[in-house]
């Protein structure tokens, strides 16, 4: 059977165009029954990732949320929270929601705020690459978990969507240790694929409606991609996400570990894309909602010609790469980095030093400096041998 992915095009954040659009795409996907039942509790998990105001980007915007809290309301859902964990050190879950409008849009439907600030070790010995998580004690507390994610560029990742969504359920600190322990850009991606299967999100709603290219998760350009994406199969979604800014689904690293751990498909010929006008194939999705000039990294992660030779070529390695007449000295990306000998330094009046010795590439610092003042650095002959 065909995995199904709902895509409504939307070019407003206007509420009842939002509502609309949120219920076209349900019903697309046989409505929100399908999904939950009204006396379960319902924990969303919109992207709180920092204090940042809708416009952004960077985090789910308050409209669609709110839509899917109606959604769920009219279905009679009693029981329903939210919740997520930012990695930044410099903020809390009720900060962050309230500055990106989320904490105003559950207050008018009700909802709890979820407990994200403690959480306990939940085992999983079915993971292939991951057998526990310090998961938020709101997730644990939930029946079932709707992930409410936005649709955006990522250092690591190429993209965070669907899948990566569900890192903010694991307690703030533990985020970090996660890093140092699945150290690169697949090894990540197995463990997010466990991650999701252990929490088996009932349901995945995307804002794509103003996207984040070029410098994401948080230091990106806000895009008008002018749609959302429903789908009960995060890595479908994904690769819905991935095709429509014109990147093959295998060369990400979420979709190709979500696939082959049985999360979901990725592939073509298993995916449907539903959408008001009729069925379409990923390729005529493409076709017809796509942006071929999306800035998101396009080269080969570690397939290209020099791949074999980067330990003899350090220079040649991707790295963080701070702009100094932007870096406002604040220590966050110290803090933020896992490494437990830091391989960023900075703090008390000293701008951002780097010791690329020590440094894993989890971009941890990039995604979370509050002044947008690091870049993700690829030396131009790399990018020339590993461009595709
Ligand atoms: S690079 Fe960013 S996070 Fe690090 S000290 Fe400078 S402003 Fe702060
Ligand atoms: S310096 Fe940045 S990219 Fe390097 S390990 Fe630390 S947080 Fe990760």
């Amino acid at each position: 059977m065909k995995h199904a992915v709902a895509l409504i095009p939307l070019s407003s954040y206007d509420q009842p165009l939002v509502d609309e659009a949120v219920r076209q795409g349900m019903a697309l996907l046989g409505g929100i029954e399908q999904f939950v039942r009204p006396e379960e509790k319902i924990l969303l998990k919109p992207n709180l990732l920092a204090r940042a105001l809708p416009q952004k980007a960077i985090t789910t915007h308050p409209a669609v949320f709110s839509a899917v809290c109606r959604l769920l309301r009219d279905a009679g859902c009693q029981h329903l929270s939210y919740g997520d964990s930012p990695g930044n050190p410099t903020t809390t879950p009720d900060r962050a929601a309230e500055v990106c409008g989320i904490s105003e849009a559950a207050a008018q439907y009700g909802l709890d705020r979820a407990d994200f600030a403690s959480g306990s070790i939940v085992t999983f010995p079915e993971g292939k690459t991951a057998k526990s998580f310090y998961l938020c004690k709101g997730v644990q507390e939930a029946d079932a978990l709707i992930s409410v994610c936005k649709m955006k560029t990522h250092a690591l990742e190429r993209i965070t969507g669907a899948v990566k969504n569900q890192y903010g359920c694991i307690t703030g600190v533990n985020k970090a240790t996660g890093h140092a322990a699945y150290p690169n850009s697949e090894i990540f991606a197995d463990m997010l694929a466990d991650l999701n299967l252990c929490i088996r999100p009932r349901l995945y709603i995307m804002d794509g409606v103003i996207a984040m290219e070029g410098n994401g998760p948080s230091s990106g350009t806000p895009t008008a991609m002018n749609v959302l994406l429903f789908s009960a199969d995060p890595v479908a979604l994904d690769a819905v996400f991935s095709a429509l800014i014109h990147l093959d689904p295998a060369e990400v690293p979420t979709c190709v570990s979500g696939a082959k751990s049985g999360l979901g498909v990725m592939d073509e010929e298993s995916i449907d894309v539903l959408t008001p006008e009729g069925t379409l194939t990923l390729t005529q999705a493409q076709a017809k909602y796509g942006k071929a000039d999306f800035d998101v990294f396009r080269g080969r992660i570690k397939k290209g010609f020099l791949f074999n030779f980067m330990p003899l070529l350090p220079f040649l390695q991707h790295r963080p790469k701070v702009d100094l007449k932007k870096c406002i000295a604040c220590g966050v990306c110290e803090e933020a980095c896992p490494v437990p000998e830091k391989a960023v330094h900075s703090g008390d009046g000293h701008k951002a030093k780097y010791d690329y010795k020590k440094c894993i590439r989890c971009y941890c610092c990039q995604e979370m400096c509050p002044a947008k003042a690091i870049e993700v650095y690829r030396h131009p002959l790399a990018r020339l041998l590993n461009s595709k």
